[in-house]
């Protein structure tokens, strides 16, 4: 998911409506805004892209408020209702509540059967909820002692955005798994999941907000605090490799930057390999394939070309639908690939139906040898923090090995980039620490509910 908030500014929320657009491939199921005019709440959601969930009149009914919080909704496989997509508007005669969340909770399950054998009664299924509940409960003295109490309470991956009427409150849990960046435009702060969408507004970048960190915007300027006093920085791997947008920025770091070094390291691990051109999977691995044709010097061309306006293939529910959406999306350079070596670089493999097609595809238009080069480690276990990578008995790396794989895309190799070389990239562009959990299987967060978001 994305999640947008501004504090303090004429144009709120055609400002969110705006960076929510930016923001639009960390979620497509559905999208929201809730404003607060100094007093009270009001909000707008909607299913699917964003001008569909918000058309202009229900985004033009916000004109007039001064702060706003926005939220894109993650695709996942199971059932998508409107009652789940954000941020979720609670009204009280104590004050109203907005609320937006990215990543997923580890524990939302036990904290919300306790809540409910304590009365509780909640509108939705989802795991963000649960905060709103706790907040509600909370005998802490002030505001922002009760959203620390509550946050204390919840385990998993978390960047939060809270409305108040009169102020806005953002929350990164200890291990900083998603990303949370400040901003700030016309002297009004904001915050988001990425900074490709201040560029959208035209906002600065300050800094990323660290683990652990709490942080309340109000008339009076902004209070930066903590809700606890150890964090674990382990900043999502999948971030960088595949979902965020890559003119967006992770500690001053380009993620075009990043990805241009796993490819060029990934070029290193492959040694020397006879062929005439490299090729990127459009769009999320043209950095990659950037990388490696520099490390390499193997010319790159763009030998496939993506379809913009079929949506992303993983989000089709089944086999057959996602098959299609692939062949839909992506085609060869007839002319170009016909009697050459090529080596395609991707981001990851996931069940491998992306990377099957395109060997087919290149072999079809006359490639005489194609070489598939990930730009990650063997994708192995699910994510229970919020990264729909599937589950066990669909992730093609948790049953096969790599010459398996090899040998069922089609591929005349394959070679994926080492865990312990990607973590050297990283490191090299100012990470303090990274989840690899889905690469190596060790969660560094513990798993409490086992239930995985797309199973909800
Ligand atoms: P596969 O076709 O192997 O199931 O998925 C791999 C392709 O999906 C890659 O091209 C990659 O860019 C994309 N992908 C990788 N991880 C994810 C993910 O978590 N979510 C979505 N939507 N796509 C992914
Ligand atoms: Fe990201 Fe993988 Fe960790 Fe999930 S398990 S947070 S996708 S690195
Ligand atoms: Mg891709």
């Amino acid at each position: 998911c994305g999640v947008f908030g501004i504090y303090g500014h004429d144009s709120a929320a055609t400002l969110t409506y705006m960076a929510l657009h930016a923001l639009q491939h960390r979620g497509q199921e559905g999208a929201g805004i809730v404003a607060s005019n100094g007093e009270n709440l009001f909000g707008a959601r909607g299913m699917g892209l964003l001008p569909e969930a918000l058309p202009e009149q229900k985004v033009k009914s916000l004109a007039s408020y001064k702060n706003a919080i926005g939220h894109v909704r993650y695709a996942t496989t199971g059932a998508s209702e409107l009652s789940n997509v954000q941020p979720f508007l609670f009204k009280s005669h104590k004050g109203d509540l907005g609320l937006a969340h990215n990543g997923n909770l580890v524990n939302a399950k036990k904290v919300r059967d306790a809540l409910e054998d304590e009365g509780a009664i909640f509108q939705t299924s989802s795991d963000s909820e649960v905060l709103a509940h706790l907040l509600a409960k909370s005998k802490a003295a002030t505001r922002k002692d009760k959203i620390k109490h509550a946050l204390k309470q919840i385990k998993g991956a978390f960047a939060f955005v809270i409305l108040h009427e009169d102020s806005l409150t953002v929350a990164l849990d200890d291990h900083g798994v998603r990303p949370l960046m400040l901003g700030e435009v016309d002297g009004a702060y904001c915050v988001a999941s990425e900074t490709c969408a201040f560029h959208a507004i035209g906002a600065t970048y300050i800094r990323d907000i660290m683990p652990g960190e709490v942080l309340t915007i109000t008339e009076d300027g902004i209070d930066e605090d903590r809700y606890v006093d150890t964090t674990y920085p382990n900043m999502c791997s999948m971030e960088y490799i595949y979902f965020a947008r890559a003119d967006s920025e992770f500690h001053q770091n380009s993620i075009y930057r990043i990805r241009k070094a796993l490819g060029s390291a990934l070029a290193e691990e492959m040694g020397d390999i006879d062929a005439d051109m490299v090729i990127g999977v459009p769009d999320s691995s043209l950095a990659a394939a950037k990388g490696f044709s520099a490390q390499s010097g193997i010319i790159n061309e763009q030998g496939l070309l993506k379809n913009r306006y079929v949506g992303r293939t993983f989000i089709t529910p089944d086999q057959v639908m996602r098959e299609r959406a692939v062949r839909m999306k992506l085609s060869p350079v007839y002319d170009l690939v016909k009697d050459k070596k090529v080596i395609v670089i991707d981001d990851s493999i996931v069940r491998g139906t992306t990377s099957k097609y395109i060997v087919q595809a290149l072999k079809n238009a006359g490639a005489k040898e194609v070489h598939m080069g990930i730009s990650s480690p063997p994708l192995k276990n699910p994510c229970y923090y919020g990264i729909d990578v599937s589950t066990h008995a669909e992730i093609i790396a948790s049953k096969k090995s790599v010459a398996e794989i090899r040998v069922e895309i089609g591929a005349d190799s394959l070679t994926y980039l080492s865990v312990d070389r990607m973590h050297d990239v990283f490191k090299q562009f100012g990470s303090r620490g990274q989840c690899d959990a889905c690469f190596t299987g060790n969660y560094p967060i513990e798993i409490i509910d086992h239930i995985l978001p797309q199973e909800k």
